[in-house]
């Protein structure tokens, strides 16, 4: 990938197949909120993640059934599959156990260095690498009392002896996350720690809030952060949908141009020209399409008025008219759609547009 922020060179880390780090495309991460023992559904919302471009996703493994349902989400599912876990290390030798490509844990917590042995020997026999999650609510009571406050200093100290611990047990498969809920916070913390480490970095503002919320201070942190060139994988962390949070890192990394190709999704912001429920139906055909991998602009625009015409640059479009809509490409009128079957019809022919034109 093009370097055009001088990247800061860091280790090269595989998370099932998904490399991390180095040059490598910086990935796009997120978390299912479905409970992890309800299989079926775990596996709906991680194909839907990576239908909109996911390449990680991680799943809460709070308890012993939680770790025994990975087992099955793992053989089945689309995405490599990262295992959260807190304090309880015999969780984390159950998810490695049960094919977890990655295991999130904070080794400070897990009681003691005998626990820390365990778990990164277990990895080790798989090539499991361990993400150091450190956050700033998480931050020891001591490094708060040396500091003062919460600050990058003291959450830099943190995060680089949790990393320590397992480095004494020889282990350095290790990527790394620093998260505030303060999108500056988060900035200033990650550039202290990006000076002191080559392990690969973990990018997010965690608790970031609802979509509106979130996505701004997301952008501004991962966005910011990425520009200096740190960061390798990033997560939008939002109260909403994980496909929402997949949807504006893809649009972090697009405005960027971190990353290139793909559907760039226009719509109108609607007016009193709009005749169709268009908020809704642009937010649903945006979360099917995103993730596809053709090159093409489309368009879903409020008006048969001026709808083509506005978006004459798209490959393809939709635009709202009575009852119906009008399928256009390049402003061109193709054939009208009833508005009931509007959804479905105009997705099968972004697909059948995108293999013509992308020849795949
Ligand atoms: S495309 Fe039509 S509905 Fe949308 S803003 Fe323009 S005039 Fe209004």
């Amino acid at each position: 990938m093009e370097n055009i922020f001088g990247r800061k060179g860091t280790r090269v880390i595989d998370v099932g197949g998904v490399k991390i780090g180095g040059d490598n495309k910086i990935a796009v991460q997120s978390m299912n909120n479905t409970l992890t023992s309800d299989i079926e559904a775990t596996l709906r919302q991680i194909d839907e993640l990576k239908d909109a471009g996911c390449d990680i996703t991680r799943v809460a493994i709070p308890d012993k059934e939680a770790a025994e349902a990975l087992k099955e989400i793992t053989k089945r599912s689309s995405l490599p599959v990262v295992a959260d876990i807190h304090f309880d290390y015999r969780l984390a030798l159950m998810a490695v156990e049960n094919g977890a490509s990655k295991i999130r844990i904070n080794p400070g917590n897990i009681g003691g260095r005998e626990n820390v042995l365990k778990v990164a020997n277990a990895c080790k026999e798989r090539s499991i690498p361990i993400r150091v999650g450190v956050n700033s609510g998480s931050i020891e009571k001591s490094l708060i009392e040396k500091y003062g406050k919460v600050c990058p200093e003291a959450m830099t100290e943190s995060a680089l002896g949790a990393v320590k611990l397992l480095e004494d047990v020889d282990f350095d498969n290790i990527i790394i996350s620093i998260k505030s809920s303060s999108p500056r916070l988060t900035i200033e913390t990650y550039r202290e720690l990006s000076k002191l480490t080559d392990h690969p970095l973990h990018v997010g503002v965690t608790e970031a809030g609802t979509v509106r919320e979130g996505i701004i201070k997301s952008a501004v942190g991962i966005g910011s952060l990425l520009s200096s060139g740190i960061g390798d994988t990033i997560r939008v962390s939002l109260t909403g949908d994980p496909v929402d949070e997949v949807l504006a890192g893809i649009g972090i990394l697009k405005a960027l141009d971190l990353r290139k190709g793909g559907i760039t999704f226009v719509s109108c912001p609607t007016c009193g020209r709009t005749k169709v429920p268009l908020i809704e139906l642009a937010s649903e055909i945006e979360k099917r399409i995103c993730g596809l991998p053709y090159d093409l602009k489309v368009a879903v625009m409020g008006c048969a008025v001026n709808g083509p015409g506005e978006a004459r640059d798209a490959d393809i479009g939709l635009a709202g008219a009575i009852n119906e809509f009008i399928l256009f490409e390049k402003g061109e009128t193709i054939r009208r759609i009833k508005a009931s079957d509007a959804v479905e019809e105009f997705v099968a022919e972004v697909i059948k547009l995108g293999e013509m034109k992308n020849g795949r």
